[in-house]
């Protein structure tokens, strides 16, 4: 097979020669082959881009200073170089994490066009400027203006799907920004580099910067950054608010979860069973927001216990990119010895294991692992409280509801979750007292037009809906001139 390798940087508008001659290389998560590489960006590179960022920012005629009509036609040709290229990018997802090929296609290949669409539309049609009547006779002009330079940061694991979270309505805002994608998934972030060349956004709009932590803690500090959007791990959250704190410059985080499925008495688990498969061990398991502690009621917990049990016995594991796969491997080797700790802690602290916990035989290459059931645990077990961020559920019993809301409570981090019922007002009433940023009632989909993000340790800050434009700008106020006389 012949690998993808760039030779050059997207910095500036244009392909431009790095400084440093080391490369990120990548391999295939389904069978460890080297599939490409990019140049590693050095300080130096990362100088340029924020630089170029800040000069388009800056330029009194640019970027910033259109009207969000003409941003909205270049996010339009964005928008279709993208999907131009979706089948590919999300060839490559797959190949680089593991994620399943048909959800790569739905969440890679589709979700970045739509988030441009939204925030231009959201932009045009929502006015960026109103005239208030003051209370002590004068009149006063309020505008929103995009906040500055941005540096985005995010994770493997849905590497399109969340640059575009923070690409989309900063673009659409006038923000510039300098997006720093995890070193596993470099190979999609090109492409989009690509399309962004393709579609012409100005000089110094987007600049695309790959690297890994220490490139990443430069990147936030750096004296040309205005803002900062981050996702990923808790503790690497941490250190960007320390540093954020200290610099005074804004910040949103999108971190860890650890949320709960809250199975009420009444419900049909048997008869919606993709969703649930899709709100618990989507991507591998891989996602932040996936309920992994699995809240049963006592009357019917060997029952519950069972009917997760089959379902994830029977999920086809395989390559990511064959179309029935529902499991493929975790995205390096380190995530998986990272997952197996985890079933190793759940055993020695006497979980059952129900299935799963092994490499799966037959797959010699790649970083396979089954999926994996702990019963009879409650939720101090560390598998209950920490987040593995790989296909692992406790289940754990409860006798009411009020205690099951008490558990799904009980938690450092407060992201996602869900509520399984016959009864959809009652599962609603249930939702609104579970402590997290989002809740879904029998399935869970992180709709563009609703707020997404957590609270607790899950982080600072919303993206997706109205609120994801906000944090990309400013309020200014204009106190116009007094009435004459
Ligand atoms: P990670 O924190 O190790 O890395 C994420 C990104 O941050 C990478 O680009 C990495 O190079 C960079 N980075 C790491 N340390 C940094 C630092 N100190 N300063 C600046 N940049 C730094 O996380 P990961 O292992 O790549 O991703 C998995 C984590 O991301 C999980 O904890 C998961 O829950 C979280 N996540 C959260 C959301 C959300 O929306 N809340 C979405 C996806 C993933």
């Amino acid at each position: 097979m012949t690998t993808i390798e760039y030779p050059q940087l997207y910095i500036g508008g244009d392909w431009t020669a790095p400084t440093g001659s080391d490369r990120i290389e990548v391999r295939c998560a389904a069978n460890e082959d080297r599939i490409g590489s990019v140049p590693r960006a050095s300080r130096v590179d990362i100088d340029a881009a924020v630089g170029s960022a800040r000069s388009a920012f800056d330029d009194p005629d640019g970027w910033s200073t259109w009207e969000p009509k003409e941003r909205a036609e270049v996010l339009e040709r964005f928008a279709t170089e993208l999907e131009a290229r979706g089948e590919e990018t999300a060839r490559r997802v797959s190949m680089q994490n593991g994620m399943p090929i048909w959800m790569a296609q739905q969440f890679e290949a589709g979700f970045p066009a739509l988030l441009l669409r939204y925030y231009s539309d959201l932009m045009t049609s929502a006015a960026v400027e109103e005239t208030r009547p003051g209370m002590l006779g004068g009149t006063t002009l309020v505008s929103r203006q995009p906040v500055g330079v941005v540096a985005a940061i995010v994770p493997w694991n849905v590497p399109q799907g969340i640059s575009f979270l923070k690409l989309g309505p900063a673009l659409a805002a006038g923000c510039t920004v300098v997006l720093k994608p995890a070193e596993e998934t470099v190979l999609d972030a090109f492409l989009m580099a690509e399309a962004a060349a393709a579609a012409g956004l100005p000089e110094g709009v987007l600049n695309i910067v790959p690297g890994g932590r220490d490139i990443g803690e430069y990147l936030v500090e750096h004296p040309g950054i205005d803002k900062v959007s981050f996702t990923g791990s808790t503790i690497a959250g941490r250190w960007i608010a320390e540093a954020c704190g200290r610099l005074l410059r804004p910040v949103t985080l999108e971190l860890g979860g650890k949320s709960a499925a809250i199975i009420l008495d009444d419900a049909d688990l048997a008869g919606c069973l993709e969703q649930f498969f899709a709100a618990t061990m989507l991507n591998n398991g891989q996602v932040c927001y996936l309920s992994t502690r699995v809240l049963a009621p006592r009357n019917r917990y060997n029952e519950i216990v069972d009917t997760i049990t089959d379902l994830v016995r029977t999920l086809k594991i395989g390559d990511p990119l064959d179309p029935e796969t529902k499991i493929g491997p975790l995205v390096s080797a380190r995530q998986r010895e990272r997952v197996e700790g985890y079933i190793a802690k759940g055993q020695s602290e006497g979980a059952r294991m129900t299935t799963g916990g092994s490499r799966p035989k037959g797959f010699d290459r790649g970083w396979f692992l089954e999926p994996t059931v702990f019963a009879d645990l409650d939720n101090n077990a560390t598998v209950s409280r920490e987040e593995i961020f790989g296909p692992v559920l406790s289940v754990i019993p409860y006798t009411d509801e009020r205690e099951a809301i008490s558990i799904a409570n009980d938690s450092d981090y407060g992201l996602g979750g869900t509520v399984w019922s016959a009864d959809a007002d009652r599962a609603v009433k249930v939702a609104r007292r579970v402590r997290s940023g989002t809740v879904g009632v029998n399935h869970y989909l992180n709709d563009p037009v609703a707020p997404f993000g957590g609270i607790k340790q899950s982080g600072i800050g919303r993206e997706l809906g109205p609120e994801g434009l906000h944090p990309f700008q400013v309020f200014k106020t204009v106190y116009l001139p007094p009435p004459a006389g």
